[in-house]
């Protein structure tokens, strides 16, 4: 049997449902892929598409999409144990053909993904029996990667490493961060992969905007740029920060960097398995408020990556996990001090049994280009 089948119907009896469905967010909206409900559909099936439902009971496991996605479905699911249905219809009037008798009396769906809209539509289709919502099913199945998983994010940080690389030649005097942003955008798809997420180049002022997406604004000397890019690789994210002045840093820029490497480091020599969450960001909180800059270090520490780049586990001051071996996290302090400027460094890390692997190599000493 497919071992993520196998994975799910275990959850399935911890949940006490007899079925479990799950479907992607709806098919109107036109960003499906690369969200939390698409990753589970694909992750359990190996579908790529955006309109899919998945329902998965101890003996049978169907799933459902419509004729656009027919011929690359099949290709993609084969040989994920699940059987292939093409709605005739939409994918939901589907499910209402299915016999109701084969999936038990308790039906779980997911509370993240499903909307309440879904919800109502269910219930009229499971009606007599019991309709439940589950929370956070997927969370640490898909926080553990499997080798194969490991091998495309290891890929997706190459095309990020090697993209950065490049378009470091490209900052001038001048130059607007849009135009990095698009070229960094276009060397990921060049070189095989996809865009994980809207790239960010902030400078001089901006660089305080922790998600400061690129803008018109033009480059000048002496500023800060922050990068937080990401390829993706077959699916899988990467995720990635530097930050870099334009000519000699100065004195402030100089310290400020040096805390934010410094704590960084911290921070991943923390990571191993068996560490919680809280533990390291707090350490590393604690070592930014030391330095007396901690009011300006207002994000999370770090989170998983992988179909979605904001994934399982969490590295924050609330965080409920433990790292384990197979997690893949990023580790990404900043100290961000608005009207001045800001740094941040991020790299993504391997937790091991022993220790950890850090797979960006791109430098971390401060580029004064
Ligand atoms: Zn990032
Ligand atoms: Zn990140």
């Amino acid at each position: 049997m497919n071992l993520r089948l196998k994975k799910i119907r275990t959850k399935m009896k911890k949940l006490g449902v007899d079925s479990f469905i799950t479907a992607t967010p709806s098919n109107a909206d036109p960003n499906v892929v690369g969200t939390n409900g698409w990753a589970n559909v694909h992750w359990l099936t190996g579908y790529t598409g955006s309109n899919g439902l998945v329902i998965v009971s101890d003996r049978n496991a169907y799933f459902i999409t419509d004729f656009r996605y027919k011929e690359q479905a099949a290709r993609e699911t084969k040989d994920s144990g699940f059987k292939l249905i093409i709605a005739e219809r939409d994918l939901y009037s589907q499910l209402g053909k299915l016999k109701p008798s084969v999936f038990g009396a308790v039906i779980g769906f997911e509370e993240e993904n499903l909307t309440y809209q879904y919800f109502k539509i269910l219930r009229r289709l499971f009606k007599g029996k019991k309709v439940v919502a589950t929370k956070g099913v997927f969370g640490e199945l898909r926080a553990v990667k499997e080798d194969g998983e490991i091998r495309y994010i290891k890929k997706a940080v190459k095309i990020t490493d090697e993209t950065f690389a490049e378009v470091l030649s490209m900052v001038k005097s001048g130059v607007a961060e849009r135009d990095l942003a698009l070229e960094i955008e276009y060397r990921f798809r060049q070189k095989g992969g996809g865009i994980a997420f809207d790239t960010i180049v902030a400078s001089g002022w901006r660089s305080s905007l922790p998600h400061g997406k690129a803008s018109n604004k033009k480059i000048k000397k002496g500023e800060f740029i922050t990068f937080d890019m990401g390829a993706t690789y077959n699916g899988y994210s990467a995720d990635m920060t530097r930050t870099v002045v334009l000519g000699k840093a100065n004195k402030k820029q100089k310290e400020i960097y040096g805390i934010v490497r410094e704590a960084q480091s911290l921070g991943i020599s923390l990571v191993r398995a068996g560490i919680r969450g809280r533990d390291v960001d707090k350490e590393v909180r604690d070592f930014i408020a030391e330095k007396g800059y901690g009011k300006y270090f207002g994000h999370g520490l770090g989170h998983g990556i992988g179909l979605v780049t904001h994934d399982m586990p969490v590295l924050s001051p609330s965080s409920k996990w433990v790292l384990g071996g197979g997690m893949v996290v990023t580790v990404e302090p900043g100290i961000y001090i608005p009207g001045w400027g800001g740094v941040r460094i991020e790299d993504d890390i391997v937790v091991k049994k022993e220790g950890r692997k850090i797979l960006n190599k791109s430098p971390k000493e401060l580029i004064e280009l």
